[in-house]
């Protein structure tokens, strides 16, 4: 289904109006002190579409935490090195089916994380990305705010940044994460100190961006790897990418997304989610409080809302 922009623009008004957060349910994640201190009714959504226009409503123009996020556009950077056959004798692509910071499989799978978008596998891709560049989360950073078209973001907007003192807060609490390092390390699956790579993994979860940016970001995911300044990958290695986003990109949620809104998507703890419509478009939603998966409550409830109504759908 092709929208047009009226009727798009008033529909992600009346997404916003539906499904904007009028109480504090859901939770905040435990380990990052900054997140409990977002408010709990903040809402935004941005559709950009590979015809190049963008549509957005509520907090769509706050910056907000991207959190895992980020391990889709670290997975594509670490494609686009020529190298990708060295990440793939490092990493599954299985959907995990356990939760995003789990220790189990590893363990039990001798050090090969499941897929890229867990912990342990973002943790891997991130050391492959710090083979080649010792400022693997600046280079993410630099990477996200030329796909984001940061000079065109509107008057008083920020361009994307990292939030120093979010990540020092995090770091502060990464016992978990770094376990999980020397775990891959102690399977010789990383190749850089655990605390070097868990440091620039957190710092790159700390990048701040608004909803218009992560899908103008995001958009060459929709458009067979073309991004807003060039080709970002070949058409079948987008294509892969969301492959990998349906199958593992919701934790350990990723079937019942799957089933409610039927498109790839990447979710952050930060309460964004991603959202690839072949094709069509990008579509970033945010709202902090998340469910017990860790995925964004209204968020998730708004983009099932959202592919109903458009018919939205890679089936
Ligand atoms: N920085 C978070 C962590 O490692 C990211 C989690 C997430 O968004 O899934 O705990």
């Amino acid at each position: 289904t092709t929208l047009s922009a009226p009727p798009l623009g008033l529909l992600l008004e009346d997404i916003v109006r539906r499904h904007r957060p009028r109480q504090n349910a859901g939770s905040v994640p435990g380990n990052i002190p900054f997140l409990a201190t977002v408010p709990f009714d903040r809402f935004g959504i941005a559709v950009a579409t590979t015809s190049g226009e963008v549509f957005s409503s509520g907090d769509a123009g706050v910056p907000f935490s991207i959190q895992s996020i980020s391990k889709v556009f670290t997975l594509a950077m670490a494609l686009q090195g020529g190298r990708s056959a060295a990440l793939w004798s490092r990493v599954l692509r299985e959907p995990s089916g356990t939760s995003f910071n789990s220790l189990v499989q590893l363990e039990a799978e001798k050090g090969i994380p499941r897929n890229p978008f867990i912990n342990a596998g973002a943790l891997v891709v991130t050391d492959h990305l710090l083979e080649e560049t010792p400022d693997a989360a600046t280079q993410l950073l630099r990477f996200l705010t030329e796909q984001a078209g940061s000079h065109e973001a509107e008057p008083g907007s920020h361009a994307p940044f990292i939030d120093e003192a979010a990540a020092d807060g995090e770091l502060a609490g990464s016992s978990r994460n770094l376990a999980l390092a020397h775990f891959l390390k102690d399977f010789a699956n990383l190749t850089q100190p655990a605390a070097v790579v868990v440091e620039n993994y957190v710092r790159q979860c700390s990048i701040m961006m608004t909803c218009v940016q992560l899908a103008r970001a995001g958009l060459f995911l929709a458009n067979d790897g073309q991004g807003s300044t060039g080709r970002v990958l070949s058409p079948s290695e987008a294509k892969r990418i969301g492959s990998i986003m349906l199958t593992c990109g919701m934790y350990d949620a990723a079937g019942e997304f799957a089933y409610r809104v039927g498109l790839p998507g990447k979710s952050g703890v930060g309460g964004g989610i991603l959202v690839i419509v072949p094709g069509q478009c990008a579509i970033c939603v945010w709202s902090p409080r998340l469910d017990a998966k860790g995925n964004s409550l209204a968020g998730t409830a708004a983009l099932a809302d959202l592919s109903d109504r458009t018919g939205w759908s890679v089936f």
